[in-house]
């Protein structure tokens, strides 16, 4: 690949990281570090103009909206309550593969009004419910949903489910599907005009990984 302009990508740790990598060596870019053993938050990689920097997954869009990152790899999630401004959403890369559901106890009552729902998925929540006419009243929370419903703190939840095997490990059971989710590529708006010819070979090459392991998969 003949890139030339620096090009900073911004991913998170973890899931998001290790599925990206193999869709960015199909670009013929590959890490020099593990971020899961280096503490460096700036990677090298085997291009000198390709720079990862590792964020906290909820932080890549504002990386990107900013230009402190010209490209980023973010779930529709975070992307749904960040608000995709300064954003353009190119590609669905279907990684980090899960659904955003409205959990609670089995026998919970999904229908009634002034429903106390805790999420750290607001914005979506607001509008799955106003999109069913429901009034619910929403708790932020950062974390550890599950807990909510068990202590009394909320009727229902909205989490990202994969298997359901934390919901029934704390008695509770997905009970209404929102929407599915996986991770989308993101350009900087600026960098897709300053950069375009590197940003769209760029994205080309993650299409055609996207599209070959579809093949694969079937
Ligand atoms: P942290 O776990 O550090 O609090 P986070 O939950 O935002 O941060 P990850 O757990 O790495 O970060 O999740 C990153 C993205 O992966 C999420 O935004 C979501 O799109 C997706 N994701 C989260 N949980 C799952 C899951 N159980 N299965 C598949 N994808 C998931
Ligand atoms: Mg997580």
């Amino acid at each position: 690949m003949n890139f030339d302009a620096p090009i900073t990508i911004a991913l998170s740790k973890g899931r998001i990281f290790e599925q990206t990598l193999p869709l960015l060596a199909h670009a013929g870019i590959e890490a020099v570090d593990d971020p899961e053993t280096s503490r460096k938050l700036i990677l090298e990689t085997n291009h000198p103009l390709i720079k990862l920097l590792i964020i906290r997954a909820t932080d890549v869009p504002t990386y990107v909206q900013w230009g402190a990152a010209d490209i980023g790899v973010a779930g529709k999630d975070v992307l749904i309550e960040h608000g995709g401004e300064g954003l353009y959403e190119p590609l669905d890369l279907q990684i980090a593969r899960c659904r955003l559901m409205v959990a609670g106890a089995k026998e919970a009552n999904l229908s009634g009004n002034q429903l106390r729902i805790a999420t750290k998925y607001v914005t979506a929540t607001r509008s799955h419910f106003a999109g069913k006419g429901q009034q619910v009243e929403i708790i932020k929370l950062y974390g550890s949903m599950e807990l909510a419903p068990l202590v009394g703190l909320a009727d229902l939840i909205v989490d990202l489910v994969e298997s359901g095997n934390t919901l029934r490990a704390n008695g509770l059971a997905p009970l209404e599907h929102i929407m599915d989710i996986s991770s989308r590529l993101v350009v900087n708006k600026a960098s897709w005009k300053m950069k375009h010819t590197t940003v769209i070979q760029l994205l080309d090459a993650l299409r055609e990984a996207v599209e070959s392991r579809d093949q694969i998969e079937g």
